[in-house]
């Protein structure tokens, strides 16, 4: 008996410990991670994991260690459920629930109530990340000029002209005309003018990430909102439409606006350079 109770304190106690190591937010770098994996498979913005580990550089190695955020909260909607906080933040509602003790009685969540968010699973990670490893570059090697990392600059175009918005991709200049090639497979969720895009085009690459191209002259044939793509697919041509109602265009060099959001449990975007140049050295 007395064995049975030592066993079972030992199996909540190791339990636990497992869940806190999670919780505290470290992970063990696989094979084939790169930091931009590993932020994109936690959902975390990678300027944040860089800041998290300062004393790590470009390159890491399998089996060492990356600090990951610690527990983030998530504020309770009307009509949510555990099942829909679970799905929208890409963790099981099993892990959602344990996190959460305080709440009482899991059918019953008001609207305001503060939620622990556990850390995704490492199996859920690396998952994730080993799909973050395929991509290509949306552009055909020498189609387009050297870009560097203009995301996050200020810009000064809003359809008031007066509000100062950071730039949420990176631009990637190219003559008109030029081919745009997915740079991963996925689902178009959005398609059509935006004023500040122009011609554009959103693809949701899985559950939690979507790519961003904008300002294109023209689309491919075949692309349909709520249709696929897949990686490598030809979806459109460089343009410099955008920055003012449908059909501006000419206000700018022609140039690929590239963008990748963190699309749960809200629309974010994440800086893409590390992607770019991550899928152009292969
Ligand atoms: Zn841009």
């Amino acid at each position: 008996m007395n064995k049975a109770v030592t066993l079972l304190a030992g199996a909540l106690l190791g339990f636990t410990l497992i869940g806190n190591t999670a919780n505290a937010g470290a992970y063990t770098v696989n094979n084939g991670d790169t930091l931009w994996k590993i932020a994109a498979a936690n959902g975390i913005d990678f300027n944040e994991l860089r800041s998290l580990n300062p004393s790590i550089g470009d390159w890491i190695y399998p089996g060492q260690t990356i600090r990951l955020p610690d527990l983030k909260a998530y504020t309770v909607q009307q009509g949510d459920t555990f099942w829909k906080i679970a799905l929208k933040l890409g963790v099981t509602t099993r892990s959602l629930i344990d996190a959460n003790p305080q709440i009482g009685n899991p059918d019953i969540l008001n609207p305001g109530d503060r939620l622990n968010v556990p850390a995704k699973s490492l199996s859920t990670a690396s998952t994730t990340a080993a799909a973050a490893a395929d991509g290509q570059f949306p552009l055909k090697a020498n189609t387009y000029k050297p870009y560097t990392n203009n995301f996050a600059e200020g810009r000064t175009w809003s359809p008031d002209g007066q509000e100062i918005r950071p730039h949420e991709g990176v631009d990637i200049f190219a003559d008109k005309g030029t081919p745009v090639y997915s740079a991963k497979a996925g689902k178009i969720v959005r398609m059509g003018w935006n004023e500040y895009g122009g011609w554009r085009l959103t693809v949701q690459v899985d559950d939690a990430t979507a790519f961003y191209y904008a300002h294109l002259s023209g689309y491919a044939d075949g692309l349909a909102l709520g249709g696929t793509v897949a990686q490598g697919q030809l979806i459109g041509y460089v343009g410099n439409t955008g920055y003012g109602p449908e059909g501006t265009e000419g206000l700018f060099d022609p140039h690929l606006h590239f963008g990748i959001y963190r699309t749960s449990p809200v629309w974010k975007a994440i800086d893409p350079y590390s992607f770019l140049t991550s899928v152009e050295k292969r």
